[in-house]
C-alpha cells in the first residue's frame, strides 16, 4: 500500500513541476511577443537617434524627445558635452576618455534606454535618453560562426545545468511526494492495524489518530464501531453463559426429585415384607416429588413460552379495579386457611387497562404464594392499589421475614431464591418472579422489588391505564 501511495504520488508531482516549468517558458514567449507588438508605440521607438541626427549638432531639434520625457545630449571628440536638452543622465559638462567609455558599457544595465548615434562629420556622438518604464532581457543568442569546441562546450554546459535543474525537481518531487504520502499512509495504517485486531478477535482495539481532518471521522466510525462489536460480543457472551447456568439449574432441579422418585420406587419393587405404613410413606414421598418435577416443568414451560419471539398476550379493556378486587376475593380463603392476614385498599373508581386477565392473575397469584411460603403464620400481607399518572400502581407488601439484601438486585433472575440448598423441599424453583416480572413487562408495566425500610417485603406493580 505504502509504495504503490508514494509513487503515485510521486509521477502527479513531476508531471505538476514539469508543467509548471512549461508554463514558465511559454509566459516568457508570450511576454516577448506581446513586447514586441507595442514596442512601436513606446517613445523610444518614435524618436530614435537616427531620426533627429544633423550634420552640425546645433541644427538638432530636440523638442518632442524632452516633451515625451526624454533627453538629448551631444558629446564631441574631446568627450565634452556640447548639447544638453531635457533629461540628462551624464550630469557632467567634460568627460574623461575612460568615463565615456564606462558610460557606453554600462549603459544597456541602467534604468533608462539609450540610443547613441556617431555622426562622422560632425565628428560627435548623438545620445537620446528616455526612461525605460519595464524592461525584461531574456533571450538566447547564438552564432553559427562560432566554433565547434566553443559549441560543445557552451551546449555542454546548458546540458549540465538543464539535467542538474530537472535532477533536483525531480529529487523535490520526490520528498514532496513522500511527506504528502505519509500524511495518508500513517492514518491508513493505523486504521488497518485497528481492523486487523478487531478481526483476529480482540475487540478492545481502538484507533488514536490524532488528527482533525476527514480521517478523525473515519476513525470516530471506526472507534464506534469496535465499541458496539465489544458490546455486542459481551452481550453475547453473557446470554450464552446465562444460557449455560439456565441449563445446568434446570438439570440439577429435575435431577433430585426424579432421583428420589426412582429411588422410592424402586424400594418399593424390591423391598421384602414391607409394612403398609411404609408403602403409604414412599408412595407420598414419590408424589411429592413428582408434584415437584411437574410444577417445575410447568413453569419451565411457561418461561419458554414468554420468552419466544412468538409470545402475545390476548389483551381484552379491563376495569383493573374491578378485576382485583374479584382476584383479591379468591385469595381470601386460601389467606385464612394458612393463618394470614390481609388488608385490601383499592380504588372504588372504573380504572381501565387493556389485560391479558389470564397471565395477569398469575403475578398476584404468585406474589401471593411466596408471600404464604416464606413467611410465618400471621404474617400481614396487604395490597393498595392507586392511580398515579395514568399508571395503575399495585403495591403488594407483607410484614414477614423480607427478602435478604444481598438477593435484592438479582431476585427477578431465574432460579434466584432466598433459600439456596436445592434440595429444600419447601423452597419453590426460583422462576416464579422472573416469569411474574416478563408478564408485567409484556402488558407495557413492570414489576419491581421496593426498598422496604419496615419489616417485610414490597413489590410494586404498574401498568399504564388507558
Ligand atoms: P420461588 O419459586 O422460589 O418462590 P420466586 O422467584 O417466586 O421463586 O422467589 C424467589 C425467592 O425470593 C424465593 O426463593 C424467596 O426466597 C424470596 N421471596 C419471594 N417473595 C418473598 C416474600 N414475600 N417474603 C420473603 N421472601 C420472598
Amino acid at each position: 500500500m505504502k509504495r504503490k501511495l508514494s509513487n503515485q504520488f510521486f509521477r502527479n508531482f513531476l508531471v505538476i513541476f514539469l508543467l509548471t516549468i512549461l508554463a514558465t517558458v511559454f509566459a516568457f514567449v508570450l511576454l516577448s511577443f506581446a513586447s514586441n507588438l507595442i514596442s512601436g508605440s513606446l517613445a523610444k521607438s518614435r524618436y530614435p537617434a537616427s531620426a533627429i541626427i544633423k550634420e552640425d549638432y546645433k541644427e538638432i531639434d530636440a523638442t518632442a524627445v524632452v516633451q515625451s520625457g526624454g533627453g538629448v545630449q551631444v558629446v564631441d571628440k574631446e568627450y565634452r558635452v556640447v548639447y544638453s536638452q531635457g533629461l540628462d543622465t551624464i550630469g557632467k559638462d567634460k568627460l574623461t576618455a575612460e568615463e565615456f567609455t564606462t558610460f557606453l558599457t554600462e549603459s544597456k544595465s541602467k534604468a533608462y534606454h539609450y540610443d547613441i548615434l556617431y555622426q562622422p562629420k560632425g565628428e560627435f556622438w548623438l545620445i537620446v535618453t528616455f526612461p525605460t518604464s519595464i524592461r525584461l532581457d531574456f533571450s538566447l543568442v547564438h552564432n553559427k560562426e562560432a566554433s565547434a569546441g566553443d559549441f560543445r562546450r557552451a551546449g555542454g554546459v546548458i546540458a549540465f545545468v538543464m539535467l542538474s535543474y530537472l535532477s533536483i525537481i525531480a529529487l523535490f518531487a520526490f520528498i514532496y511526494s513522500r511527506i504528502t504520502a505519509a500524511s495518508i499512509i500513517i492514518p491508513l495504517r493505523k486504521l488497518s492495524d485497528g481492523t486487523k485486531l478487531l478481526r483476529e478477535g480482540d475487540y478492545s482495539a481502538r484507533v488514536d489518530l490524532r488528527l482533525k481532518n476527514e480521517f478523525a471521522e473515519l476513525q470516530d466510525t471506526f472507534n464506534d464501531m469496535a465499541a458496539r462489536i465489544e458490546h455486542e460480543i459481551s452481550l453475547r457472551k453473557k446470554s450464552e453463559e446465562d444460557r449455560r447456568g439456565l441449563i445446568l439449574d434446570i438439570s440439577h432441579d429435575l435431577k433430585n426429585p426424579m432421583s428420589s422418585i426412582q429411588g422410592y420406587a424402586e424400594l418399593l419393587m424390591e423391598k421384602k415384607g414391607i409394612t403398609e405404613q411404609e408403602r403409604k410413606e414412599y408412595l407420598e414421598i414419590i408424589l411429592n416429588n413428582s408434584k415437584r418435577a411437574n410444577q417445575l416443568l410447568t413453569e419451565l414451560f411457561e418461561l419458554s413460552q414468554i420468552d419466544s419471539p412468538e409470545f402475545s398476550l390476548k389483551l381484552v379493556k379491563t376495569d383493573i379495579c374491578e378485576y382485583i378486587r374479584q382476584i383479591c376475593g379468591e385469595l381470601v380463603p386460601q389467606l385464612e386457611r394458612e393463618g394470614f392476614k390481609y388488608e385490601f385498599d383499592i380504588s372504588e373508581e372504573r380504572v381501565f387497562v387493556m389485560l391479558d386477565t389470564n397471565r395477569f392473575s398469575r403475578i398476584i397469584q404468585n406474589l401471593a404464594n411466596n408471600a404464604m411460603q416464606y413467611n410465618p403464620e400471621g404474617t400481614l400481607v396487604t395490597l393498595k392499589l392507586t392511580v398515579q399518572n395514568q399508571q395503575v400502581v399495585i403495591e403488594f407488601s407483607d410484614n414477614g421475614i423480607g427478602i435478604p439484601e444481598h438477593l435484592a438486585d438479582s431476585i427477578f433472575k431465574p432460579f434466584v431464591r432466598g433459600d439456596d440448598s436445592r434440595n429444600s423441599k419447601t423452597g419453590g424453583s426460583g422462576l416464579g418472579l422472573y416469569i411474574a416480572k416478563k408478564i408485567a413487562e409484556a402488558h407495557g408495566g413492570d414489576l419491581i422489588l421496593c426498598p422496604n425500610e419496615n419489616k417485610g417485603s414490597s413489590f410494586r406493580i404498574t401498568i399504564p391505564a388507558i
